[in-house]
C-alpha cells in the first residue's frame, strides 16, 4: 500500500470540499476501497474519512417514502422495520450480498459505489481499461464467466457488482449528493450509472468531490416483492444472474410490475419493455418465457459466460412465477 493523507471531514459540505482536490477519495466502511488500496488498483493521495459524519439515519418523507443515509449499514437497513414491511426486495437484496460482519460496515452510499469484481481489474499485471484506460481489456479475449452480456462495450464488459443497487433500481430510489460548491442534488438512479462506451474509467455521474448524502425511496408500491440471486456459493459470492422484482395483481391480471437485474451489465440493469409487455396480462408460463426472450434478445455472450443467456432467462421465468405465485421451474 503506498503512503497517503488522511482527513476526518467534520460536515458533509466540508467532505465534498475537500473530495474535490486532485487524487482525493472518500472512505466510508472501507470494504472495498482498503482491499484495492492494497493491491494499488487504486493508490489516493488522500483520504476523507466520512464514517463519522451525520449520514446514519432512516427517516421518513413527505411524500410517503423513505430516507436512508448514505452511512447507514448495509445490516440496519436490511434489518429496519419500515424496509421488510414496504421494501421487502431491497431488504432481500441486501441479505443476499456479502457476509454479516462485512453487512455491518458496508455502507449505503459506499455499497452504490463499489467497483466491478472482474478479475482483470484487480491484477495490476493484466491490461485493463477501466484500472487504466487505453491500455486494452484482458477480459474479452480471457477467461469472461462472470462477465456482461448486456451492455459492455470493445473496451470493457465488466459488471457492476452490487446487489443492493439492483433492489434500488427495481424501487425507482433517487440518489441525494452535495458537490464541493455546496449545491445539491437528486439524481434518479437510472440516470445514475454509465455504460462503459469508450470510456469504461467513468461509471457514474457525480463530479469529482460530489458526496452521496442519502439514497431516497418513493412511496411503498405494495405488490410481492422477490430477489434471487443465482451464485456459485450458498453464500459469500457475487451475483451470476440476479433478478429483484415487485408485481402487483388485481383482479386476476398483473396490475404493476417493476424489474432490475444484477451480474447481467455494467449497471443494475433494467428493459421497460418487459414491464410494458407484462402489464395487463394474467400471469402464464408462456408470458414469463417472452418475457426471459426480451430480456436476452440484444445479449452477447462473450465465451465463457454464454450460460448466462439462458440463465438469465430461466430465472427471470422462475421469478415472476414466484411473485404471481405460479410456479416455474428455474
Ligand atoms: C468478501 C466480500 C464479499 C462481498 N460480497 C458482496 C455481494 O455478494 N454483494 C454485494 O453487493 N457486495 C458484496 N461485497 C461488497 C460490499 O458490499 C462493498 O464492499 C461495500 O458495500 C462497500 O461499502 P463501504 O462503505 O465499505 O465502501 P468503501 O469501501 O468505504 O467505499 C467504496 C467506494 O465508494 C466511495 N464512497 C463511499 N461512500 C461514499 C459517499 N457517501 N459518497 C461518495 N463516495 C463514497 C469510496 O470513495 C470508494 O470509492 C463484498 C465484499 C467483500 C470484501
Ligand atoms: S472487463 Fe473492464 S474491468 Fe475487466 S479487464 Fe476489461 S476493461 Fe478491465
Amino acid at each position: 500500500m503506498r503512503p497517503f493523507d488522511y482527513a476526518r471531514a467534520a460536515s458533509p459540505a466540508e467532505a465534498a470540499t475537500s473530495g474535490a482536490e486532485a487524487g482525493t477519495s472518500f472512505i466510508a466502511g472501507g470494504t472495498n476501497l482498503l482491499d484495492l488500496m492494497k493491491l494499488e488498483v487504486m493508490a489516493p493521495a488522500k483520504l476523507v474519512d466520512i464514517s463519522h459524519l451525520d449520514m446514519g439515519e432512516i427517516e421518513e418523507t413527505e411524500d410517503g417514502g423513505l430516507r436512508i443515509g448514505a452511512l447507514v449499514p448495509n445490516s440496519d437497513l436490511a434489518a429496519d422495520p419500515r424496509i421488510r414491511r414496504d421494501y421487502g426486495v431491497l431488504s432481500r437484496a441486501l441479505l443476499a450480498g456479502a457476509s454479516g460482519q462485512l453487512r455491518n460496515k458496508a455502507t449505503t452510499g459506499g455499497n452504490l459505489l463499489q467497483r466491478t469484481r472482474c478479475y482483470y481489474f484487480y491484477d495490476t499485471a493484466m491490461r485493463c481499461n477501466k484500472r487504466q484506460p487505453g491500455s486494452g481489456c484482458q477480459a474479452k479475449d480471457g477467461f469472461n464467466r462472470i462477465h456482461a452480456i448486456l451492455g459492455g462495450s470493445e473496451q470493457c464488459i465488466a459488471t457492476h457488482p452490487s446487489d443492493m443497487a439492483v433492489a434500488m433500481r427495481a424501487l425507482d430510489a433517487q440518489v441525494e449528493t452535495i458537490a464541493p460548491d455546496g449545491a445539491t442534488r437528486t439524481i434518479p438512479i437510472d440516470e445514475f450509472y454509465c455504460l462503459p462506451g469508450e470510456a469504461p474509467h467513468i461509471e457514474n455521474v457525480l463530479a469529482p468531490g460530489e458526496l452521496i448524502r442519502a439514497v431516497r425511496l418513493p412511496a411503498p408500491r405494495g405488490g410481492c416483492h422477490v430477489y434471487r440471486k443465482v451464485r456459485d456459493r450458498a453464500s459469500y459470492a457475487f451475483a451470476l444472474v440476479s433478478v429483484a422484482a415487485v408485481i402487483r395483481l388485481e383482479d386476476g391480471v398483473i396490475a404493476d410490475a417493476s424489474l432490475a437485474f444484477g451480474g447481467l451489465a455494467p449497471m443494475p440493469w433494467q428493459d421497460k419493455r418487459i414491464e410494458a409487455m407484462l402489464v395487463g396480462e394474467a400471469p402464464a408460463r408462456e408470458l414469463f418465457a417472452l418475457a426471459g426472450e426480451l430480456l436476452v434478445d440484444a445479449a452477447q455472450g462473450q465465451g465463457s459466460n454464454d450460460f448466462k443467456i439462458p440463465l438469465a432467462r430461466r430465472t427471470l421465468a422462475a421469478v415472476l412465477g414466484e411473485a404471481s405465485g405460479l410456479e416455474v421451474p428455474a
